[in-house]
């Protein structure tokens, strides 16, 4: 039996609500059938502390595409270690040598192409056995995510839950230091928001934190975000 949430309620409710608190109601409501994905990316190591305090063994799903920077596997490897995190890595059905043989460098020619078989296919995989997925994105990141809320509900039943979506690059920064914690080595390179290595360049000053992905292109999301169907809020929900 599926219970249909009101979403509406929930959502108001939320804003008075800490991320910790929006994720230890998610884990309470979903588990186990939910998990975190990172792109262990400049402050992602907020989301994955606050989920792995709530829950030490919840799945991090990490989309390993082949093309990350040599730093940013490193990132992954410390961090996991640091916070003890039970990280699985998603990867295209085809083997790496023999996409690369295949399509060579397909970002520069097709980039939706790409992300599809890396990012996207891989993540639809590992959400078909889940009821949740915890998201870090916020609502000050892009035009697109201007109007997420912290709990959302797609096609098919699965809900996702952005616990940070009100959060600000400031608050993210302020975390990271009152817990001690790590960021992305490539920071200090220019590097604001990082994702696959041949898609991704430092940022000049004045420019939005996500300005180096797909720069050059009208490209701003990979897809992860984008390829499932939003429903409208629910209110006063029936279980089915
Ligand atoms: S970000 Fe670039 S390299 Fe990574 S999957 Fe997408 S197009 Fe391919």
């Amino acid at each position: 039996m599926n219970t249909k949430l009101d979403t509406k309620k929930l959502n108001a409710e939320f804003e008075h609500k800490t991320p910790t608190e929006i994720i230890a109601w998610a884990v309470r409501e979903f588990s186990p059938a939910i998990a975190v994905s990172s792109s262990f990316g400049t402050t992602s190591a907020v989301l994955l502390h606050m989920a792995a305090r709530v829950k030490p063994d919840i799945k991090i799903l990490f989309l390993e595409t082949g093309f990350h920077f040599q730093k940013t596997l490193e990132f992954k490897e410390a961090l996991t270690k640091q916070l003890a995190l039970n990280v699985v890595d998603l990867r295209s059905v085809l083997p790496r040598e023999e996409f690369k043989k295949t399509y060579g460098n397909l970002y520069e020619r097709n980039p939706d192409a790409c992300c599809r078989m890396n990012k996207v296919e891989p993540l639809q995989i590992a959400l078909s056995g889940l009821k949740a997925w915890i998201t870090s994105i916020r609502r000050g990141q892009t035009e697109h995510r201007r109007d997420v809320d912290f709990v959302e509900e797609y096609e098919g039943g699965i809900y996702k839950i952005n616990p940070l979506a009100t959060w600000d690059s400031k608050q993210m920064w302020e975390y990271l230091k009152q817990h001690g914690l790590p960021h992305h080595p490539l920071f200090e390179e220019g590097y604001s928001s990082i994702g696959c290595e041949p898609c991704t360049r430092p940022i000049t000053l004045g420019e939005d934190e996500r300005a180096g992905r797909w720069a050059g292109s009208q490209k701003t999301e990979c897809g992860i975000h984008t390829f499932m169907k939003k429903q409208p809020k629910c209110e006063n929900p029936k279980t089915s």
